[in-house]
């Protein structure tokens, strides 16, 4: 049974920064106005704190187990939609094939905090933890990748590309939930590779992460047409990018990518297909570019029926079919 959930578990947790995102999005899920990661790449292990609701003593039982979620409770809500960012349960007992799992949680109004360790799906020990912490989780991953010594090789020949991965994540978690404050520590070497403040929308953090300019370059996007909905922003006429780097497109806030909706923005804008097709899909009239290797920018959420999309092809959950 052990081989058989390290397998699953090596292929659903492909690296580090993907460890990382997974917990983030629990974090989000739990309603945290301030996560802070610490990524520790000499002892393979991350910690990710953060002001959430916290997880009763109750549900820390089975918490851990292969699909153990609070997310989800029958077919009907599978059927009616995901709105969370986790909903298969799946994560923190993969974690625990594939590393060392403790998890340190107290619930708002709870005098108590409780600390549950886990390996493989197992619990290895629960109970109350000695240290009082302010409401929240911390959940700290040791050893990750102990029974994947090409994996841990990956992480010390280009540790550099690793912690930019989990940047990556990060960034892409902070665009769409700009009212959360996020810390991204790298301990080896006391250096901080994200640190950003709560703020009031999504191209402040736009703003601060690839530069001011953005504020006179992007238009508001918003469009309605019911039961869809689209707002974000996009290049104005003139301004465009060289590479794809500021192209963010979220599905009712969880980021996905290479979806045909990428493809038809880029190739809009490179003017190879009808303009008209532009101005109905966004409602408003652009002028297009006719240099072909120019990419427009834009962080795009598409509100969409949940029952329109299907998120559910990879384990990333960032393919999607609509
Ligand atoms: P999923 O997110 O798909 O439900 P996970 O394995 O990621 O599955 O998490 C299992 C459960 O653990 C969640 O459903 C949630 O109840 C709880 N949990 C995990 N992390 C946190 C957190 N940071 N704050 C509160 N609850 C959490
Ligand atoms: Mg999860």
């Amino acid at each position: 049974k052990s081989v058989i959930g390290h397998l699953r578990s090596s292929s659903i947790l492909s690296d580090l920064p993907q460890a990382v995102e997974e917990l983030i999005c629990n974090s989000l899920d739990a309603g945290a106005k301030n996560v802070c990661v610490e990524i520790d790449l000499p002892s393979f292990s991350i910690k990710v704190e953060d002001d959430g609701s916290g997880v009763t003593r109750d549900d820390l039982k089975m918490i851990g187990e292969r699909h153990a979620t609070s997310k989800l409770h029958d077919m009907v809500d599978l059927e009616s939609g995901i709105s969370t960012l986790g909903f298969r349960g799946e994560a923190l007992s993969s974690l625990s094939d594939v590393g060392i799992v403790e998890i340190i949680t107290r619930v708002r109004g709870s005098p108590n905090t409780f600390k549950k360790i886990i390996k493989c799906s197992k619990k290895l020990s629960l109970g109350l933890f000695g240290e009082q912490r302010a409401p929240g989780t911390t959940v700290v991953l040791r050893d990750l990748f102990y029974n994947l010594p090409v994996r841990r090789k990956m992480i010390q020949t280009s540790p550099r590309k690793v912690l930019q991965g989990v940047r990556d994540r990060a960034v892409r978690l902070a665009l769409i939930h700009p009212d959360v404050s996020f810390k991204l520590l790298n301990v080896d070497r006391l250096e901080s590779l994200l640190c950003t403040k709560s703020c009031s929308s999504s191209l402040d953090r736009l703003c601060e992460f690839f530069g001011k300019h953005l504020h006179h370059e992007l238009s508001d996007l918003y469009f309605v047409k019911n039961p869809w909905k689209v707002d974000g922003f996009i290049s104005k006429e003139n301004s465009r990018c060289s590479s794809k780097a500021v192209q963010f497109l979220y599905l009712n806030g969880r980021f996905v990518h290479k979806t045909p909706v990428h493809k038809l923005i880029n190739d809009l804008f490179q003017n190879r297909r009808n303009s008209h097709e532009l101005e109905n899909l966004l409602g408003c009239s652009f002028s297009l570019a006719t240099a072909k290797q120019v990419y427009p920018m834009y962080l795009i959420n598409l509100h969409c029926p949940l029952s329109t999309y299907d998120i559910t092809f990879e384990a990333t959950k960032t393919a999607v079919e609509f």
